[in-house]
């Protein structure tokens, strides 16, 4: 069933009566819609491929890889621990608390929204959506209308899974998503660009409403010059499948650009080519395996990055572009000039320029000079560096030796840091942001400490 504006605050009145008859707590209501959710995704496979297929180009492997697989798992995940997160914690208190005890009761929020983006249509969803159901709230869900197939699904079909007294997807573009933010809301997820962060974190002050905001920025990787063919081999594998066998490259811990040592560069980047070809064969276009541009608009925007005449010459590989497919090969630009866009702006496509530099360490301090980035990447066997990085680097996420393996692990805290946002999700992580953690203390009436009451005397303190 889809939901209009009009009809919202009609709507978030029954929601929020929902809310409060308490249907949404009982562990039987997250249980069942946990298993809507799954049954959605478990009948609906076909029609989810095909919708990202439709939308975005995406290979049936990649959908399952990384929306229908990540999800069904972070489902079972949520149904599987859902009394465990649910149980209260036991929580010690100051000795001076004689004969007392106390524990952490997670309580749900109330109603909240969730406003997910296009790239990962299903997965930046539900993965949200399963974290506030399992806490315990009624939703809104508000899909991107960039990928226009999978926002139906969720819209039309979604709902007929679930218990639309406390769960409705809306969906719509911007004027719909600021009519939602015009409402009064017990959390807000967010998913996007900053630019409309921003809007969100505005909006969200007038209730003072708690916000995550999960966005993109440049995430670098670093490639040492590692010595066995091996090793070359397979980081090369992963960089490449994590810039354009992800969404071609539309995704927010896409690998951004490479840094690497000079004397290394030109290798990376022959292997880069040889690896290119077999994986996406001598015509990449015909071999379907890559993700299409979203809409004509973000084409534009890739191509007047790739185009720009201080840019162009960088181009050492690919760097072919067909508007009427929304294809863009797999293009590598060896160090375009720091202060062009490409090098400035978050590419979220797939370019991917290389930037050398003296020394592998160096890449700290570039990293370092620049805004805070939702991932670093870094291909090295030096435990020292590996170190040096962990610790005198900030992001949402480091990963060594691959790309984008921390967006599956639901043992690991999902989200940004700085400039790419905050609050995070995953797991439990997702119980958790959708959760007040309530401290709750119990005492006997036997047992006092005689200076906790006034009046009070020096004379006693002094004995
Ligand atoms: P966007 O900010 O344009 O849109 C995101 C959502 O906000 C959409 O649902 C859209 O309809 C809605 N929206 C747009 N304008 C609005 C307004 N004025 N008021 C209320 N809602 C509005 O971003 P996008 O193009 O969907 O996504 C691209 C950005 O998102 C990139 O920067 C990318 O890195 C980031 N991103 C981050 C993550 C993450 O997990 N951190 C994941 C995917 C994308």
């Amino acid at each position: 069933m889809e939901c209009s504006v009009e009809a919202l605050g009609k709507d978030l009145n029954n929601m929020r009566k929902c809310y409060s008859s308490g249907i949404t707590k009982e562990a039987s209501w997250r249980d069942s819609q946990l298993k809507g959710l799954r049954k959605f995704i478990m009948e609906k496979e076909e029609e989810i491929s095909k919708a990202l297929k439709h939308d975005l180009g995406k290979h049936q492997v990649e959908a399952f890889r990384d929306e229908v697989g990540t999800l069904m798992k972070s489902i079972n995940i949520a149904i599987k621990s859902l009394r465990k997160w649910m149980a209260g914690q036991e929580a010690k208190l100051p000795q001076i608390a004689l004969l007392s005890s106390a524990e952490i009761v997670p309580e749900p929020l109330g109603v909240v929204l969730i406003i997910s983006s296009w790239n990962f249509p299903f997965g930046l969803s539900l993965e949200p959506l399963i974290g506030a159901v399992a806490a315990g709230n009624a939703v809104v869900l508000k899909p991107s209308e960039l990928s226009p197939s999978c926002s139906s699904l969720l819209g039309s079909v979604l709902p007929t899974y679930l218990d639309n007294n406390g769960i409705k997807v809306i969906q719509g573009g911007p004027m719909v998503g600021e009519q939602l933010l015009q409402q009064r809301w017990d959390k807000i997820f967010f998913t996007g660009s900053a630019r409309v962060g921003r809007m969100v974190m505005s909006a969200a002050v007038e209730n003072l409403t708690p916000v995550t905001l999960e966005l993109g920025g440049k995430c670098p990787a670093l490639v040492d010059s590692l010595s066995a063919s091996l090793d070359k081999k397979v980081a090369v594998k992963r960089i490449l499948v994590a810039k354009y066998g992800a969404c071609a490259g539309q995704a927010c811990i896409a690998i951004d650009y490479v840094l690497v040592e000079k004397s290394f560069s030109s290798e990376l980047v022959e292997l880069m080519k040889i690896w290119i070809k077999e994986m996406f064969g001598d015509n990449p276009k015909a071999s379907n395996t890559i993700a299409r541009i979203v809409n004509e608009k973000h084409f534009s925007r890739l191509k007047s990055l790739l185009t720009d005449p201080k840019v162009k010459e960088s181009v050492v590989s690919g760097g072919s572009m067909d508007i009427d497919n929304l294809f863009i090969e797999p293009t590598i630009l060896l160090d375009p000039p720091l202060d062009s866009e490409i090098m400035t702006e978050e590419i979220f496509g797939p370019l991917l320029p290389i930037i050398t530099v003296e020394k592998i360490e160096d890449s700290i301090e570039f990293i370092n000079s620049r805004p805070k980035a939702l991932a670093i990447y870094a291909f090295t066997k030096n435990k020292t560096l590996q170190r040096r990085i962990v610790s005198e680097t900030s992001s949402g996420s480091v990963v060594f030796n691959d790309a984008i393996l921390q967006y599956i692990a639901d043992t690991l805290p999902f989200g940004g840091v700085g400039e790419c946002g905050f609050g995070k999700y995953h797991g439990k992580f997702s119980f958790d942001n959708f959760s007040n953690h309530k401290a709750v203390a119990r005492r006997s009436f036997y047992s006092e400490f005689w200076f906790r009451f006034p009046p009070w005397t020096l004379n006693k303190l002094q004995l």
